[in-house]
């Protein structure tokens, strides 16, 4: 009998371990339009947490260009080729999830493949490589010819293969955060969460011989901050902070808000049924069967609301990098947007239309001209 409930797939599905949420999710979304792939959020990760022997090419975050590129190379081809084409009907997720056979029993292990060696060697493999040459005259809704940047950490799921795949139980979900860690002390680096993960997010260390995976930055979550890459992000494409399942969804928590409500932030690869707790707004230039795949049935609707948002929406996505605290609620005023913290204490205001001065020609307390240019 399925066990789980998988709100991402609307049904229940089998998974290994009990159906435990925790009492809060961390989760994230990122806006993929407004990233610049300039990795800044990559070295954040690395200069805080990889930079010891062993970690050469652990890249916890990492920014690949779509169609094409991926850390490991082609991560995402194989274990969709393997899961094979699978069906949505109405929302609904029809096909089977990676820890599935194909009439609906749990696997003896989840779905899954190692990586060779050789194919961690590219972090950045194929950036900036298109889908085809580009002619001239394209023009938005779609590209016929295109790329992206997708940014990949952990995605703490709800249902993880890693913890799924651990013979040693080393590998733990926080109940007071739904953190996915892994206690290096239990761990003997036998790889099976390295061959299980379907987001290739756990990586071995060859020098401890154990595996290390994102932590979320957990010791700065746990300060009310947000982590390091989210910090860091020159594009404030990213907010971190906590999300509910559908039921439990409040309209003024900033997550609930984009993924619940207006349902414009989506989960990467929903098919593999994880329940992953980072979200995307997907590329409005982008061909939909691509989306589709990568997204789920909600895609063309995501962008659709993306694209012509209404004032609180537009409000809403300008809290995007605005502070180093977790957002935990917001309020809409008449013309600007206020961020509260966990401790309910107001961390940021933003004006809804962006102040514009105009400077006289003659700036008399200076005893300066100006010329602006027209
Ligand atoms: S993304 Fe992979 S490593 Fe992270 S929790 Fe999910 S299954 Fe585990
Ligand atoms: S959340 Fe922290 S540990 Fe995870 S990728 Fe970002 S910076 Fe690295
Ligand atoms: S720092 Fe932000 S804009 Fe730059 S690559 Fe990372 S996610 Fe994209």
């Amino acid at each position: 009998m399925p066990n789980v409930n998988n709100w991402h797939l609307k049904r229940q599905m089998q998974y290994p371990h009990e159906d435990t949420r925790p009492g809060r999710q961390f989760g994230a979304v990122f806006d993929i339009n407004r990233c610049i792939g300039c990795q800044t959020c990559t070295m954040a990760c690395r200069s805080t947490w990889t930079f010891n022997d062993g970690q050469e090419y652990m890249w916890w975050n990492n920014v690949e260009t779509k169609p094409f590129g991926g850390f490991p190379q082609q991560w995402d081809v194989k274990i969709t080729t393997k899961l094979g084409r699978q069906k949505w009907a109405g929302g609904k997720y029809k096909g089977k999830t990676i820890f599935e056979t194909p009439d609906g029993q749990l696997c003896e292990e989840p779905l899954g493949f190692a990586p060779k060696k050789e194919e961690w060697r590219f972090p950045n493999i194929y950036e900036d490589t298109a889908s085809g040459t580009c002619g001239s005259g394209v023009s938005l809704p779609v590209h016929e010819n295109f790329f992206f940047y997708l940014q990949r950490i952990c995605n703490h799921c709800t249902y993880p293969a890693c913890l799924a795949a651990c013979p040693r139980k080393a590998i733990y979900k926080r109940p007071e955060d739904g953190i996915v860690l892994v206690d290096q002390k239990r761990c003997r680096g036998y790889q099976e969460c390295v061959a299980a993960c379907p987001y290739k997010k756990t990586m071995f260390n060859s020098v401890t011989t154990r595996t290390e995976k994102c932590i979320a930055c957990y010791p700065r979550v746990e300060e009310g901050e947000i982590p390091r890459c989210m910090a860091a992000c020159v594009g404030s494409i990213r907010l971190s902070g906590w999300v509910s399942p559908p039921d439990k969804a409040k309209a003024d928590n900033p997550l609930d808000y984009l993924i619940h409500i207006r349902k414009i932030a989506l989960p990467l690869y929903p098919q593999f049924g994880t329940e992953p707790n980072v979200y995307y707004i997907p590329p409005r230039w982008v061909k939909r069967p691509f989306l589709l795949q990568m997204f789920g049935p909600g895609a063309p609707e995501a962008i659709e609301t993306r694209t012509n948002p209404d004032k609180e929406l537009k409000a809403v996505l300008k809290l995007f990098g605005t502070t180093k605290r977790t957002i935990e609620r917001f309020e809409l005023k008449t013309d600007h947007i206020e961020g509260f913290d966990g401790d309910g204490k107001q961390v940021v205001s933003v004006p809804l239309k962006e102040p514009f001065y105009e400077r006289p020609f003659h700036d008399v307390a200076n005893s300066a001209y100006r010329f602006n240019e027209p």
